[in-house]
């Protein structure tokens, strides 16, 4: 096929949409850690789980087995009304690096709580309302995951309590606003509401929380309420198998151009969107009947992976979750207040945690102010403002690009745009009066928060 027959977006038409998700766990030789319980420091049985997720998600969470999980019918639907996600050839963007290389992007954008994050939103909601629940409890942080999560239990008819990291919700009040428009009811965290958020506020008084304590605070109140659980928005299993909808749409659209990519890239924060977009790929990978390079993207400030230690830890700042085996900074890291809220968290992925330690991703750390005149460069000409979390993957596009036209090599990259930049506004204001600073923890500072973590074996 022609180089010029590739259109500026490839559409798939709702005959071609995937019909289940892809858990890439099946095809991992070296299946990702399990959950342990903090107490006794065993593998998690399913019952032990009960009070605090939802039975199916339980199931999916602990499954590394079932390859294909078809996607029940009502969320297809509800799929419908916003998907496929563009994948748009970035011809603009090319043109103006002057690069032989071919760049896509997946545009997760163009629903209302403007990232991926509605894709497990919807599914979570859908298995809570099935098991007869009354309602579900979460944390958010910059307020993408709870505006999600909003939006399904509204759709679903479930009550929607929603633990926001406290500086977010301050500097993020029109997100705040949207998930009431939905019916959510939301708590700045750490608040006195909880026992562990008291216990938090007293340690660390005038603290502006973060992704872990805001964790814990929602896992008290679902184990507190009869009729409640508690979701989460990234980092599990789970949301990966969700999120894989991303990459199945992207490679049924590439597949219909015999496209094949050479570089992959994604923001990580938790890890669901680029797990998400790569399961597919890195399925092939496994398999052995493809080769990706994959690149994950983080923050210099939150460098989970490049900086972090593949070892267990707990989810949540009050430790009251599960253990998980991940690359992590440890619980209690609390980040520089960088601007990619999405991307604070202290830990990673544990399936994405064990491919990138079997060697089969790579991970790059970018600094904030690079990050924001990628994003800036990218808006001017592709004409999509884009989320700060998004605008990591943009950068090492344009990096692995620029490389490209040093090299004469043709290479097809692809990368995840997760979300727009329209609520990051006082992010942008910051970048554009000079105010943004490079803030990276130094090595001392990451080897005292590396000593608190748990001693297992
Ligand atoms: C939450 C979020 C992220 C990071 O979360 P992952 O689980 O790593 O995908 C990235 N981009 C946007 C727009 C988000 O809302």
């Amino acid at each position: 096929m022609s180089e010029q027959k590739i259109p500026y977006k490839i559409y798939l038409e709702e005959s071609e949409m995937p019909k289940y998700w892809y858990n890439v766990r099946a095809d991992m030789k070296t299946k990702p850690a399990p959950l342990l319980n903090p107490g006794t420091l065993e593998p998690m049985k399913p019952e032990e789980l009960a009070g605090v997720f939802c039975d199916e998600l339980i199931q999916q969470e602990l499954d590394n087995d079932t390859r294909e999980y078809p996607i029940p019918q009502e969320i297809l639907d509800f799929y419908k009304m916003y998907r496929p996600s563009p994948l748009v050839r970035a011809y603009c963007l090319e043109e103006l690096l002057q690069t032989p290389a071919k760049i896509y992007y997946k545009y997760e954008g163009n629903n209302t709580s403007g990232s991926h994050k509605l894709n497990s939103a919807i599914a979570q909601a859908y298995y809570a309302k099935k098991q007869g629940l009354k309602g579900v409890t979460t944390e958010t942080g910059a307020g993408q995951w709870g505006t999600a999560l909003s939006m399904a239990c509204s759709y679903f008819g479930l009550d929607c309590k929603v633990y926001m990291v406290k500086v977010s919700y301050e500097q993020k009040p029109f997100r705040r606003e949207v998930m009431r428009v939905y019916g959510a009811s939301v708590t700045p965290s750490p608040s006195d509401t909880t026992e562990v958020g008291r216990k938090i506020l007293a340690a660390h008084p005038g603290t502006t929380g973060s992704l872990g304590c805001a964790i814990s605070e929602a896992v008290e109140v679902a184990v507190s309420n009869p009729g409640y659980r508690y979701v989460l928005g990234s980092v599990l299993n789970q949301v990966l198998l969700h999120q894989s909808v991303i990459g199945m749409e992207t490679k049924i659209a590439l597949d219909k151009y015999h496209i094949k990519p050479d570089i992959i890239i994604g923001c990580a924060g938790g890890g669901s969107n680029l797990g998400g977009l790569i399961s597919p790929f890195m399925g092939e990978k496994l398999r052995g009947e493809a080769d990706y390079r994959i690149i994950a993207v983080e923050p210099a400030s939150c460098p989970s992976f490049t900086r972090g230690v593949y070892a267990y830890d707990f989810c949540d700042t009050g430790m009251v979750c599960p253990l998980a085996k991940m690359y992590t900074l440890g619980s209690d890291f609390i980040p520089a207040p960088n601007h990619a809220g999405g991307l604070r968290y202290h830990g990673m992925s544990p399936i994405l945690s064990q491919l990138y330690d079997d060697g089969l991703m790579e991970a790059v750390s970018v600094p904030q102010t690079a990050v924001f005149e990628a994003a800036e460069k990218f808006a001017r000409i592709e004409g999509i403002l884009p989320a700060p979390e998004s605008s990591h993957a943009i950068k090492v596009a344009i990096d692995e690009a620029m490389r490209c036209k040093e090299t004469g090599e043709e290479k097809t990259i692809v990368f995840g745009l997760t979300g727009t930049g329209y609520f990051d506004l006082v992010a942008y204001e910051k970048f554009h009066n000079g105010q943004m600073d490079d803030y990276v923890p130094t090595d001392e500072e990451l080897a005292k928060f590396r000593a608190n973590l748990p001693k297992v074996r």
